[in-house]
């Protein structure tokens, strides 16, 4: 059981809403996903651009 952060009354580790006041507890797992695939594709992005930034600063 962990507190809510909204009633700060216990509620199930795996629920998703707070029972007591409906409050979300947890990020929808496709939420998780999306937010997952976000970061990869921004440190590719990232990678991609330091190695451009690298490969004209050579000249
Ligand atoms: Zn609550």
């Amino acid at each position: 059981m962990v507190p809510c952060k909204v009633c700060k009354k216990e509620v199930a580790k795996s629920a998703i809403t707070c029972p007591h006041c409906g409050a979300k507890l947890k990020m929808h797992p496709a939420g998780k996903f999306f937010i997952g695939c976000l970061g990869i594709i921004g440190i590719t992005i990232c990678a991609l651009l330091f190695y451009l930034y690298v490969s004209y600063d050579v000249k």
